[in-house]
């Protein structure tokens, strides 16, 4: 994911049209259409300020266009992002923007908006919302992928936001957009979702993980770079010319995922930074995997040919792990130039590929996304089970939590295994320090109780009650913990 500027900056007509003329990716009456976008959007968003200070439309909109150029996407689409707010938020109606763009932008403009509404706060509305998505996708990805960067450009100035709405956004992003990213096969965008939502989701973990991988980095550093030397004079000597080859990091939030895995231990982490090989022929990465092993010893169980058996969301490469011979194991990924394209950008790739490829679109469409079918399937089916909605949607960052309830129904995640108690603490501090039990289900049931999965809790308080040091046995969360701790006078 290119970023062209700071996110709240303002991107005055002047130099967003000379990115898109330099870009040379369209004719002239392309241009003449983002320009016009770009005047219409301009007008009909006046006046409108981001809580960031930024003006709305030039400080958001347009760098909602800029993601979907940096994708490669085409003039439409980057009018439907410099649109993609006029039918919410401005005064502007359906049927002025049809007129003045047609039907295909309004088509765009329309979905995006009635994607808006999803609050996964409320449980009831989280699912209908679900379904838009996805009803969505069937339709037309394109509408999917506007709202992904929309998204993007707002987790990246959700600081200007307030606490509670901060972090609802993020785990309604890492719940629902990185998901859909991640079935686009985005996985950049994916990445760069759940890592700047993470932040806002676990704040502690997020701070520890930083530390770890900082400190990682530094420790294979010296590594890293004598293997990266002699790959690329072997390759090179064997191939006939000088691949690609470079250092991918681990995001910050698969790194942590990890860490959960492995128990925090990070000596069992292999792929923190792991060196990818660009090569031109999948015969070519077959070549230089033989030439790999022959030169390092490589580690038991860790060769995976996803060429031969590419995962579900299409991804495609050959990853094995070697010893390096200085204590540090390292990832290598080989793939080819087209595999590596569409990894990193997927389906948008596929989008803006297929004009240039001259293929059949549906046709392509069938050969590498047939996920897309299954979604459809998915869709299409008339009687579709909550649970199984939601089953299929947790990912393994929300396997160990659970989702319960307030009368009103709003919805409170909590890791599994957590109690009445922490649940006052999630909703309130002072309904923490003071609970005496809380209604589960309509029974009254004592701090300690362990909550279950979509129980509705209602916190009972006295104010006569204060924390004491046996409350610490009796929570789960660390926000419970700390605050415990605090007001029994405890240091942590
Ligand atoms: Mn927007």
């Amino acid at each position: 994911m290119q970023t062209y500027f700071p996110p709240t900056r303002e991107i005055s007509r002047r130099r967003f049209m000379n990115i898109i003329k330099q870009s040379k990716s369209f004719n002239e009456d392309e241009v003449d259409l983002i320009e016009r976008a770009y005047i219409f959007g301009q007008k009909a968003h006046r006046g409108q300020k981001r809580l960031s200070g930024s003006g709305y439309f030039a400080g958001h909109c347009v760098h909602v266009a800029l993601y979907l150029h940096s994708l490669g996407m085409s003039a439409t689409m980057i009018a439907g992002g410099l649109l993609h707010d006029t039918l919410e938020d401005t005064e502007v109606s359906t049927e002025e923007l049809q007129e003045a763009f047609g039907s295909e932008i309004t088509f765009l403009v329309n979905g995006v908006s009635r994607l808006g509404d999803i609050k996964y706060r409320y449980y009831k509305r989280h699912i209908s919302g679900l379904r838009k998505f996805f009803v969505a996708v069937s339709k037309d990805v394109r509408i999917i992928i506007i709202k992904l960067c929309d998204r993007y450009h707002n987790l990246q100035t959700l600081s200007y936001l307030p606490p509670d709405k901060q972090r609802r956004i993020a785990e309604e992003s890492m719940l629902i957009h990185a998901q859909l990213a991640h079935r686009l096969n985005m996985a950049t965008l994916a990445q760069a979702i759940n890592d700047l939502a993470f932040k806002y989701v676990l704040p502690d973990d997020y701070q520890k993980v930083q530390r770890i991988l900082k400190s990682s980095l530094k420790g294979g550093e010296k590594t890293i770079r004598s293997v990266y030397r002699k790959i690329l004079t072997e390759t090179t000597a064997a191939l006939g010319y000088q691949p690609l080859v470079d250092r991918r990091i681990k995001s910050l939030y698969s790194l942590y995922k990890k860490l959960l895995l492995k128990n925090w231990n990070v000596a069992l982490i292999y792929d923190i930074i792991a060196l990818r090989i660009i090569v031109k022929t999948p015969a070519e990465c077959y070549q230089i995997l033989g030439l790999i092993h022959g030169r390092w010893r490589p580690m038991p169980n860790r060769f995976k040919d996803y060429i031969a058996q590419p995962k579900a969301n299409g991804y495609q490469s050959l990853h094995t792990t070697i010893f390096s011979g200085s204590g540090y194991v390292v990832e290598i990924q080989i793939k080819t130039e087209d595999m590596h394209f569409l990894a990193e950008y997927g389906v948008p790739a596929h989008l803006s590929y297929k004009k240039h490829q001259g293929q059949d679109p549906l046709k392509f469409e069938k050969d590498h996304f047939h996920w897309l079918d299954q979604l459809r399937l998915f869709v299409d089916q008339k009687e579709i089970d909550v649970k199984d909605y939601l089953q299929d949607l947790e990912t393994d960052f929300f396997k160990d939590q659970i989702f319960v309830l307030t009368p009103k129904g709003d919805i409170i995640n909590l890791i599994k295994g957590a109690t009445v108690l922490d649940f006052a603490f999630a909703i309130h501090t002072d309904l923490g320090l003071h609970a005496k039990g809380g209604y589960v289900n309509g029974k009254f049931k004592a701090l300690k109780t362990r909550l279950q999965p979509e129980d509705i809790v209602e916190i009972v308080v006295n104010k006569n009650i204060t924390p004491s040091k046996e409350w610490l046995a009796w929570v789960q969360t660390p926000t419970a913990k700390r605050l415990i701790r605090h007001h029994t006078g405890k240091r942590t």
